[in-house]
Formats: C-alpha cells, sequence, structure tokens
C-alpha cells in the first residue's frame, strides 16, 4: 500500500505529535544510515496511536515501531511504510502499590532506559544499574529484551501494556510474556505503550557507584566515540561474538565508511559516510568467514529493515 497524498492528510489529522513524510533514516539512527521512510510519526498520545493502529490494520498500511533507533538500521532503498515513534510518550512515575520488597515504576515506552536509571538513583530504588549506558527506550529495550552484565530487562519487568490487532490496551503479566536473549516474542505489529518494573529500596551511594564503575567500564571497553548500534551479533553459546571477529582477524576490516571497531570486535562503526550497505557487506564478511572457519552461524542483534537501493 502506498503512502499517498490522501493518507498523508488523514494521518496528519489524526495526530498532534510530529509527522515526517520521507524523511532520511539517517537523521534517526544511532548508525547514522538510513534511506526514506514514508513516513516517521510521532504519535502524542497513547489514545492517538491507538487510532492510528487500527487505521493502518484497516486500510493495509505496514507499520513498525521504534525507540530510539540506536538497534537498527534501515537499508538504503528506504522503509515504504510508516515507523512509528514511540518517543512522545514519556510518562515515568513511581505507582503507589506496596509490595513486600519491591517498589513498582511504571515508565511509558518512550522514556529512556537511561531515565530510568536516573529515577532509580535519586529514588534510591536498586535493580536497573544494569541498564546504565544502554541507549534505547523502554519500548525498544523490551522488545530486545536488552542487557549486559549478566542481566536482563526480563529480570526486572513485571507486567508489559501493549496494543495488538485486536485489542485495545492490554497488560500482559511477566509470568505470561514470552522472553528469549535479546528478544521479547511478541505478534506481528504488536506495539508496547509501556512496562511495570519491580526495583528494591537500596543505598543511594552503592547504586550510584554502581551505575559510574560501569559507565566507565563501558568507555574502556567500547569505540563510543564514533556512531554504531552497540553489539551487532548475539553471543553463541561457548564465545563471544567479539572475540571470534578478533581471532579471525576482522577487527579494523572496512567497507567505505564502515569499520569493525579495532576497540571491540562486535562493534561496526560509521568513521564518516557510511551508508547501510556497507555495513551490511560487512555484517555477511563476518558471517561467511565465521562459518567457513568455525562451522557457527552468527546471528545478528541488531534489526535490519527496508529495501536495497
Ligand atoms: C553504544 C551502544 C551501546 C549499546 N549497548 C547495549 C547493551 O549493553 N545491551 C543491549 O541489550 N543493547 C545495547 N545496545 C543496543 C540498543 O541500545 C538496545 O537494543 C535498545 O534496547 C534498543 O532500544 P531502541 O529504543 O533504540 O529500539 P529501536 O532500535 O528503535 O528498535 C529496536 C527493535 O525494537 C522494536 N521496537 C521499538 N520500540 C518498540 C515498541 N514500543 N513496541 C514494540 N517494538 C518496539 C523495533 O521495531 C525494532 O525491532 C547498544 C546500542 C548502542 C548504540
Amino acid at each position: 500500500m502506498v503512502v499517498d497524498g490522501h493518507f498523508r492528510d488523514r494521518i496528519s489529522s489524526m495526530i498532534t505529535g510530529r509527522v515526517l513524510f520521507d524523511e532520511p533514516m539517517s537523521m534517526h539512527t544511532s548508525m547514522g544510515v538510513g534511506g526514506r521512510v514514508d513516513a516517521l510519526i510521532f504519535p502524542g498520545t497513547v489514545d492517538e496511536l491507538k487510532e492510528l493502529v487500527f487505521f493502518f490494520l484497516k486500510e493495509g498500511i505496514s507499520f513498525l515501531p521504534v525507540g530510539n533507533c540506536t538497534n537498527l538500521i534501515v537499508r538504503d532503498g528506504g522503509y515504504r511504510g510508516i515507523l512509528v515513534s514511540l518517543e512522545a510518550l514519556r510518562w515515568l512515575e513511581i505507582k503507589d502499590e506496596k509490595y513486600a520488597d519491591s517498589i513498582c515504576i511504571y515508565a511509558q515506552a518512550g522514556v529512556s532506559l537511561s531515565g530510568i536509571v536516573e529515577l532509580s538513583i535519586r529514588e534510591s530504588l536498586a535493580g536497573m544499574e544494569f541498564c546504565a549506558g544502554i541507549p534505547g527506550s523502554v519500548g525498544g529495550g523490551l522488545k530486545m529484551n536488552a542487557g549486559a552484565w549478566g542481566k536482563e530487562l526480563k529480570d526486572v519487568v513485571k507486567s508489559v501494556f501493549i496494543i495488538d490487532s485486536g485489542s485495545g490496551i492490554r497488560e500482559i503479566a511477566r509470568k505470561d510474556l514470552m522472553f528469549e536473549y535479546r528478544n521479547l516474542n511478541l505478534p506481528e505489529g504488536t506495539i508496547i505503550t509501556g512496562a511495570d518494573f519491580h526495583l528494591v529500596k537500596g543505598s543511594r551511594e552503592e547504586i550510584q557507584e554502581k551505575v559510574s564503575n560501569i559507565i566507565a567500564a563501558r568507555r574502556e571497553k567500547h569505540p563510543l566515540t564514533y556512531r554504531s548500534a552497540g553489539s551487532v551479533f548475539k553471543n553463541p553459546p561457548d564465545c563471544p561474538a567479539g572475540k571470534m571477529i578478533e581471532d579471525a582477524g576482522l577487527k579494523g576490516f572496512k567497507m567505505g565508511d564502515a569499520e569493525i571497531s579495532g576497540k571491540h570486535g562486535n562493534f561496526i562503526v560509521n568513521m564518516g559516510d557510511a551508508k547501510a550497505g556497507n555495513i551490511i557487506a560487512l555484517i555477511d564478511t563476518v558471517q561467511e568467514k565465521i562459518l567457513n572457519e568455525r562451522g557457527i552461524v552468527l546471528e545478528t542483534e541488531l534489526k535490519i529493515i527496508g529495501e536495497e537501493l
């Protein structure tokens, strides 16, 4: 379905937030690459979002939710359809509910993970420190089951609020959510609108110290001065992907302005004017070499969408 003038007017009239047509996604992805999307829209409220989803489904318009686009590559030919950014949904609160050993916080999908980490330091709430330095949003983080230092969002989430094809908003309890390594299994088209997390009362100094140590370790290990999408590949069970890539002699290998970081083998960095095609070509090269040399299929952690040029 082409998002033509008629649909453009309808979409613009349904939304109080920003609507960007023919938007280059290189302006929005953390990698700084990607072709044009038919429309990138920023619903201002959950009700708007709900109406839009029903409209897209009725009209057969393709759509995909996005958060901070820090784990996303859009191919150079762009994306035909609508990317729905949850960026404007930023409500974050400590809920009144009391549990024996935990405090519940609610965060809408557009809240940044670092925003929750900041709140948890301010309010002396332990449990989210592992998210320090992960640049994603709550929605994207949950969909990716983001994690670091042996913890994942699945360990702190209490329930997730979603919009799916048939329903309005539904709350799904943790026990009914199918989390996997870097994935939350949800039916296609499901949009996470927010989540409850349970954190525990802790010492502010200890939480702050943990966060500072994590940030320092990230600065030391990761190539943070260049644009990237974090780890490109999932770690296979027996050996970290970065180590395999290093052992294969691929650190520093370049295609155009995309480079396998010399600092961390599992990062591909944009040294200037890389194209999505350069990054995907590097990914293919790594996968082929590791398969040939070790018989291991490296799966990508980051998501690749859209069309080739
Ligand atoms: C420097 C750097 C360091 C990183 N370190 C880590 C790390 O330590 N651990 C880690 O796990 N990740 C890491 N990442 C990757 C990334 O930040 C995480 O995966 C993050 O959780 C993605 O969130 P996002 O909002 O950017 O999602 P996006 O990139 O916008 O989207 C990712 C996926 O989630 C889907 N999605 C987004 N929002 C929603 C929603 N509301 N409902 C349903 N689906 C949605 C998208 O369709 C897409 O498939 C790092 C990235 C960078 C650039």
